[in-house]
């Protein structure tokens, strides 16, 4: 379950398989559907090229010259193709569930574009140009929803989809981001995450969605100027480009890498060599427990990570630092994550972006948002 980031996790599953592919030839061959190929894997009788050259992931499908062919708030219940696409990917993904568009009308379309609407202008102006639609369904499967690239006519990043599962959304804000925080994390039955995003008149489940929202609009503001790889780009590509560098390192030139954070490492490991062993959304699965939190955190006001999210991935490196800055510095949000522990509260983290260890992660975030290929 990767709620507000599935994009990422479903990607690295499918990049996985295809490194698989490269990694285990012999077993792979015997065990082989007809015609596979290892650029072109085959689960469950679903091809991959079948999701990757799907209509929905082209631009063609979602724009006639300059007009959007879906409804004028580009929010609403997931159209057919849509649909067959999700479901595809569900069967490839081996999950039994099949979505179905949400209903038309819904209190929560209703809560989705209030909180689209509320975000600040310069979001909003990245939204009307990249974010191509936010489709509702039921019944998704696997999670909560996820972000989807668009390719132009020249191939490259054009923007992006978001879907969500109304069925899966129903904490208000502090809550979800307590929850999501916690889960990194062993459960306890005696201690817990507080995370503060709202103040409590704001504390509702339009802010939870909003949160979410600016996590995946950041996605597709990466996809677009390639701040990392999750738009197809390549290492040379995200060279120099401003953001990488301030927190990942590359890896040795022979080394095929795929999705960022699966074989980088960020320039903050050598204080927590355990890094890549964070999961979100692990629970009992998770490698750490409440013993970790303290030293995590601690850890983690040493780099210039904004949150502990952020440090599971580049990719997810930039959403977080794109939704945290927007939260913080543009709408001047809340934000503070505490523990609490056998009655007392003890402070774990605050916002980073008054502080020295994230000025330039803040300088870079302001200029990025400026930057003109996100606006044309
Ligand atoms: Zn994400």
């Amino acid at each position: 379950m990767c709620p507000s980031c599935y994009s990422i996790c479903k990607m690295k599953r499918l990049l996985t398989i295809i490194t698989a592919g490269f990694l285990c030839q012999v077993s792979c061959i015997q065990n082989a559907w007809p015609g596979e190929t290892e650029d072109d894997p085959v689960r469950n009788g679903i091809r991959l090229s079948q999701l990757s050259s799907h209509p929905v992931r082209s631009i063609a499908y979602w724009r006639q010259g300059d007009q959007f062919k879906v409804q004028k708030t580009r929010i609403g219940p997931a159209p057919p193709e849509l649909i067959e696409f999700m479901r595809l990917d569900n069967t490839f993904q081996g999950y039994s569930e099949r979505p179905v568009p949400a209903p038309r009308d819904s209190e929560f379309l209703r809560d989705v574009e209030t909180a689209m609407a509320s975000l600040p202008r310069a979001v909003r102006r990245i939204a009307e140009r990249r974010l191509f639609y936010i489709a509702l369904v039921r019944d998704l499967g696997g999670g909560t929803g996820y972000m989807d690239v668009v390719a132009g006519s020249d191939g490259s990043a054009a923007g992006g989809f978001i879907i969500l599962d109304e069925g899966a959304l129903d904490r208000n804000a502090n809550a979800w981001a307590s929850w999501r925080e916690g889960s990194a994390f062993q459960p306890g039955a005696d201690w817990s995450i507080e995370v503060r995003i709202e103040a409590p008149a704001n504390d509702n489940r339009v802010n939870a969605i909003r949160y979410i929202l600016l996590h995946e609009i950041g996605h597709v503001v990466d996809a677009v100027i390639g701040a990392t790889q999750i738009g197809g780009g390549n290492t040379q590509n995200i060279a120099g480009n401003g953001f990488y560098d301030l927190s990942w390192t590359y890896p040795p030139p022979s080394q095929e890498i795929v999705v960022p954070g699966d074989t980088l490492r960020s320039r903050f490991d050598s204080a927590w060599p355990d890094r890549e062993l964070l999961a979100f959304y692990s629970f009992n699965e998770s490698r750490y427990d409440v013993a970790d939190i303290q030293p995590v955190y601690q850890w983690l006001r040493g780099t210039n990570f904004p949150t502990l999210y952020a440090a599971t991935s580049s990719a997810d490196d930039f959403a977080e630092s794109f939704v945290n800055y927007v939260h913080v510095v543009l709408d001047k949000r809340p934000f503070e994550i505490r523990l609490r522990q056998g009655g007392q509260s003890e402070f774990l983290l605050s916002s980073c972006w008054e502080s020295p260890r994230c000025a330039d992660k803040k300088a870079t975030m302001k200029r990025l948002l400026l930057r003109a290929e996100v606006l044309q």
